[in-house]
């Protein structure tokens, strides 16, 4: 060993350092978290585990904040602890990932140590160590250019000179020799380094509070030189990746901290298993390497985690060093906390709570490889997880195209209709300029699971000439590869590397435990079979909106409706629904089958009818050949239908109340959906939805209709079956005069997105275009199109809920808007008494564990 060793009075030392506000971190002493930070905590829990852990000192929040406001550190008391002539320094916030400075190592190195050590253990080694510490005290404490230090050559003594020089150039001092100057200084730049601009920002970014603080640990070094293969490395026991268990790390001779994590000198690699390709620690070493082998158990058994340990080998000699959580992906986090439950190290309960709820989406869809190029081309609002690549089309008809010939393409739309369902259903992902969070393209994509970026207003779609061209200047014409990452909320260049999506059955099990724990139901918005399917895999409880204005969208279908839509009498309407409703019957059936008994809402149909007719002429002269009518016939009752405010004209219940042949042939569809599934399957009560209502007379008029319906096809099938009709909830007047509405509803299902656009006066679908700016400059704190509005649409759903439930004390309460499968909303659900949530099918998951995470 270098330097000199004394004898010390431990417990004079230890006296004297409490008093100055230092802890020794010895089993018994008083160690905390939110006083010490994490990885004192932790080393106090490796030394209570009988670990090898050098001496260490623990230096409080607020002695480091009194530090980095300018009191002097007690050095002689510090020093007075310590035998061994070299220390380091480490970060220990209360949270890891608020960050912190980076730690200093070898702090008491100086000339004179560097001729012993010379003697000791050889040029080479003395050199390494002394650079080293020259390095990151000039970068870290005397804050010199970084480029100046970045020389190569470690072990030459003219690299060491060169880094002296260099420092008495900038400095216009010697290099420190004493190590209370040395440690003096790295302590005050450390705690000013935390109370920087930057690195508050940074951890604010991460969740951190503002009055955060910064705990220091100061500890010996063992110095990873000397006999054998000494040096250093780190050792974990899961792929960081998969969760999976096996022995992963690195470890390198003549190397410190975590040196061996980040030195391309693979020369000096030493595998940590036995491995054919070079000499490893379990071969050199094997002492050492059960040691850590069993440092590993004692950790996930006794720490209750994969931990990842540093630690030095000297002379033979394991020393640890510290230890942190294993950093890892969404994935792995989730198999780990389930290996732990079933190995009875955690409870199920705990499982569930360690993983957060949003980290599942990251399992149900591509994602773009984070470590892989990435060229961005456009920025826009993330409406829907996952990542696809394809080529560009610009419309419906050149996806289906593309599609027909199995190629992968990206709608690309200024915005999407209803007409363009066709082509989402072929497109691998979609992109457009305008758009929120609810808009069309959102809620559709959504729906289908489809990677997808609205309101990307940089971009400019020239249709003409076929491009798409971007902020900075570039094109992209039809046919090139892009690739959309709706989880980023962007558009790549290329094709970006991608990692596949993988439920498995760990993410199945930590669900069901997820399940068991949670207190507020969670079903789907499902519009068709497929989607029902979907719902069903992800165990959701039912459907909780149907909308069946999506079942129209097919060619035959949408035809149809053009049909009843240009009809002009009464029997011609009467014709052209008749032929509709065979076909909303065979959906309705198909949709009772896959759900084989749980609850069923289906919401009558919703939007306003010009919504089924063409635009573009093109469509319009299609249309007219299609219904034998001249276009200009057509053009008219586009022109006649057309509405200066279609989202507060003519739809939802309006339609219901003015054109009541629609309901009726909906409501006959479903009750004889009804007779038919409940033969074969699971008996079915349906769940008739009105949409859109504002006065409670506009539900009588549509509930003695549909009760009539019913009347007549219990006579005419001689069946009995039963149903419940319930209100959809979205219009301000709705959710004020809610208690007298639900006198007439089984149920009432809030629908947050037409909530949110009438309560703010603010467009679903336009809102995209300065969304932006209105979060930027914090005059909304969150788009409310994605985040429930807790202050204002949430005192409107309180009030409603409470006004329904206390009118109706049976009414089943349900939120059904896209808000539906927000961990917040589901919090905000839970505590105003709603029976269930429901969001778009591929959210149910991250609904189920956030509803557990309430209930634990
Ligand atoms: C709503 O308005 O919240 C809702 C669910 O209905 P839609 O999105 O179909 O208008
Ligand atoms: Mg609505």
């Amino acid at each position: 060993m270098l330097g000199l060793c004394y004898k010390k009075n431990y417990a004079a030392v230890q006296k004297v350092l409490e008093r100055a506000g230092y802890t020794e971190i010895t089993p018994t002493a008083s160690v905390d978290t939110n006083r010490h930070g994490g990885r004192a905590k932790c080393l106090q829990r490796l030394i209570r585990l009988d670990m090898p852990v050098p001496r260490t000192l623990a230096l409080d929040f607020d002695t480091v904040r009194e530090i980095s406001l300018g009191k002097l550190p007690d050095i002689p008391s510090i020093l007075g602890l310590f035998d061994r002539p070299l220390l380091s320094v480490r970060p220990s916030s209360e949270d890891a990932d608020w960050g912190g400075p980076s730690a200093i190592l070898n702090i008491g190195m100086n000339n004179e140590k560097h001729r012993k050590l010379a003697e000791s253990h050889g040029e080479d080694a003395a050199n390494a160590l002394y650079l080293r510490f020259i390095r990151s005290y000039a970068i870290h404490v005397a804050r010199l250019d970084p480029d100046e230090f970045e020389l190569t050559g470690a072990s030459d003594g003219r690299a060491l000179e060169h880094a002296l020089t260099i420092y008495e150039e900038e400095t216009d001092e010697y290099f420190p020799q004493d190590i209370g100057d040395q440690l003096s200084e790295v302590l005050r730049s450390m705690a000013r380094a935390w109370e920087g601009t930057t690195a508050r920002l940074l951890r604010e970014a991460r969740g951190a509070p503002k009055d955060a603080g910064l705990g220091l640990v100061v500890q010996e070094m063992a110095l990873g030189v000397g006999k054998g293969p000494s040096g250093s490395g780190v050792i974990q026991f899961v792929n960081g990746q998969s969760g999976e268990r096996e022995v992963r790390g690195r470890y390198m001779a003549r190397s410190q901290g975590r040196d061996a994590l980040v030195d391309k000198n693979e020369r000096e690699v030493i595998y940590l298993a036995k491995d054919e390709r070079g000499p490893s620690v379990e071969d050199r070493l094997p002492a050492a390497y059960a040691d850590l082998m069993r440092y590993g158990d004692l950790c996930r058994n006794r720490l209750r985690e994969e931990m990842q340990i540093e630690f030095t080998i000297e002379n033979e000699q394991l020393h640890i060093l510290d230890a942190v959580r294993v950093s890892r992906s969404p994935r792995a986090n989730l198999n780990i906390a389930v290996a732990l439950a079933q190995d009875a190290i955690i409870s199920e309960e705990e499982a569930v709570m360690r993983v957060p709820p949003r980290s599942l989406t990251e399992m149900l869809h591509s994602q773009v490889d984070p470590n892989g190029p990435r060229d961005a081309i456009a920025k826009g609002i993330a409406a829907s997880p996952g990542a696809a690549t394809g080529k560009i089309v610009f419309t419906s008809r050149g996806a289906q195209a593309l599609a027909a010939q199995d190629e992968d393409c990206i709608l690309v739309r200024r915005e999407t209709t209803p007409e363009d369902i066709r082509g989402m259903h072929a497109a691998k992902a979609v992109l457009t300029e305008r758009g929120g969070i609810t808009s069309h393209a959102a809620v559709i994509a959504r729906g289908l699971g489809l990677p997808c970026v609205v309101g990307a207003s940089s971009i400019k779609l020239d249709r003409k000439n076929k491009v798409l061209r971007t902020a900075d200047g570039r094109t992209f014409a039809e046919g090139e590869v892009i690739t959309i990452d709706g989880s980023a909320g962007e558009a790549l260049s290329g094709a970006a590397e991608m990692l596949e999506p993988d439920l498995g059955e760990a993410f199945q099990t930590l669900l069901s435990w997820a399940d068991n724990a949670r207190d507020i139901g969670v079903r789907a918005n499902a519009d068709t079979p497929a989607d029902a399917a979907k719902a069903r895999t992800f165990a959701a409880e039912g459907i909780g909106l149907c909308r069946t204005e999506h079942m129209f969208f097919e060619q035959e279908r949408l035809l149809a409706m053009r049909e009843m839509i240009f009809a002009d009498t009464p029997e011609d309407r009467r014709a052209a629904l008749d032929r509709i409703e065979p076909m909303q019957r065979a959906d309705f059936i198909e949709l009772f089958e896959i759900m084989s008994g749980l609850p069923v809402t289906i919401r009558l149909f919703d939007p306003p009818l010009h919504e089924f007719l063409p635009h573009a002429r093109e469509g319009m002269v299609e249309l007219a050949d299609a219904l034998d009518l001249a276009v200009s016939d057509v053009t008219r009752r586009v022109e006649a239908l057309s509405e200066f405010n279609p989202m507060l004209g003519m739809r939802g219940v309006r339609l219901g109340v003015t054109v009541p042949e629609i309901y009726d042939m909906q409501a006959r569809a479903i009750f004889e959906a009804t007779i038919e599934a409940s033969k074969t399957g699971a008996p079915v009560v349906p769940e008739i939805m009105i949409p859109l209502v504002s006065a409670k007379r506009e539900v009588e008029i549509v509930k003695s209709r549909i009760d009539s319906v019913a009347a007549q096809v219990r006579v005419e099938r001689g069946v009995k079956f039963d149903y419940r009709l319930g209100v959809m909830v979205e219009t301000p007047r709705a959710a004020l005069r809610a208690g007298e509405i639900a006198q007439h509803a089984a149920f009432l299902s809030f629908g947050t997105n037409d909530l949110t656009q009438m309560t703010y006066g603010l467009s679903r679908d336009d809102a995209g275009r300065f969304m932006g700016q209105y979060v930027s400059q914090g005059v909304y704190e969150e788009d409310p199109f994605h985040t429930l509005d807790i202050d204002g649409v949430g005192e409107l759903l309180q009030m409603g809920a409470e006004r329904g439930r206390a009118s109706n004390p049976d009414a089943t309460l349900s939120i059904c808007g896209e808000h539906g499968g927000n961990p917040e909303s589901i919090a905000f659900c839970r505590n105003a008494g709603f029976d269930y949530v429901s969001c778009s099918p591929f959210r149910v998951p991250v609904a189920r564990l956030a509803a557990a995470h309430l209930a634990i």
